[in-house]
Order: C-alpha cells, then structure tokens, then sequence
C-alpha cells in the first residue's frame, strides 16, 4: 500500500484502502455472524467446570393466562396479584449450561446489534443522498408482490435486508488493478 502513497495520488489511494477495509471487516463479520466466535465456547482460564444444579419454576395463572419464572422456591404454593393460586412446574437445570446459552445468545446479539446498526446508518446515508437527486424525500412504491419483482435486489442478506443492486460489490464494476493480476 506504501507505494501508493505518491504525491497527489493520496486522496486516491486514501479512498481505495479505506474500501477495501470496509470490505474485509464487513466479510470478517459475516463470517462471525454465521458461527458463534470461538472465545465464547472455550474458556481457557475455567478451571472448575461442573454442572451447577439449581430449580427453575415455572408459574401460570390459569385466570390472567400469564406465565412467568422465577428462581425463587416457595413452599406451600403462591398467589397471582388477582388472587388466584398458580400453577407451578419445577424443572431442574444446570446454571453453568444455562449461563453458557445465555452468554454465547448474548455475544451473538451483540455482533448484531453492531451489524444492524452499521445497516441502518449506510440505508439512511443512502436515502439522504437519494433525497439529494430527486430534490425531497421520494414516495416509495408500494411493495405489493409486482413492484418487488421489478426492484433491483443483488441479494437477501441473513438479516432480511434486501441489498440494492445498485451498491452491491461496486469493485465488479472496475477493471482489476495491476497488482491482483
Ligand atoms: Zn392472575
């Protein structure tokens, strides 16, 4: 990359490598995305890793049709805040188990809360510039199952977005540079 740094080229060499890192962690995440990272499923530093057993009550209100749980066990029954006694079913769990479900749901929500956020941010620079051409905010077509047809989408990505053809790998549209022959 050095090399392209001359003299009146680094504005260009600037905007090409900051594409090419926008490309590789936007596939670097992906690639987390599809799979749970590896740090969440082995815990090097966990030197006792033994099943911790614990109850998990489930409580339903037969009235209110609620249902709801608690670690708390009661002896002898509880009472729903409209009076009724609910009805309880204890399960028997491994915290440790449960904690790991729970942790590795937790890394994985936050990997998409980072890509969503990151989604959201380039549909709303998209529709600013899109607002630019036409002159005010564009009516959208209805999305009726005809005028889907006729849009230009490259792709579903996992998350439901439709990605327009129009942004989708731009690179295709350029000659490949010297280099990468
Ligand atoms: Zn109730």
């Amino acid at each position: 990359m050095d090399e392209q740094n001359k003299p009146g080229e680094n504005a260009q060499s600037n905007v090409i490598s900051l594409d090419s890192r926008r490309k590789e962690r936007k596939k670097k995440e992906a690639e987390q995305t599809a799979e749970f990272p590896p740090e969440t499923l082995h815990t090097p530093h966990a030197e006792n890793l033994e099943a911790i057993p614990a109850k998990l009550t489930w409580l339903y209100c037969p009235v209110c049709d609620t249902l709801e749980y608690t670690e708390l066990v009661m002896e002898g029954g509880r009472m729903h805040k409209c009076g009724t006694v609910v009805q309880e079913q204890v399960i028997d769990i491994d915290v440790r188990a449960e904690a790991t479900l729970a942790l590795a749901n937790l890394e994985r929500a936050k990997i998409m809360q980072a890509y969503l956020d990151k989604t959201r941010a380039a549909f709303e620079e998209y529709l600013n510039r899109l607002t630019l051409m036409a002159g005010s905010v564009p009516s959208p077509y209805p999305l009726t199952p005809d005028v889907m047809k006729h849009l230009a989408v490259a792709e579903i990505d996992p998350f439901g977005m439709m990605v327009p053809e129009v942004l989708h790998e731009p690179r295709r549209r350029f000659p490949k540079p010297d280099k990468e022959k």
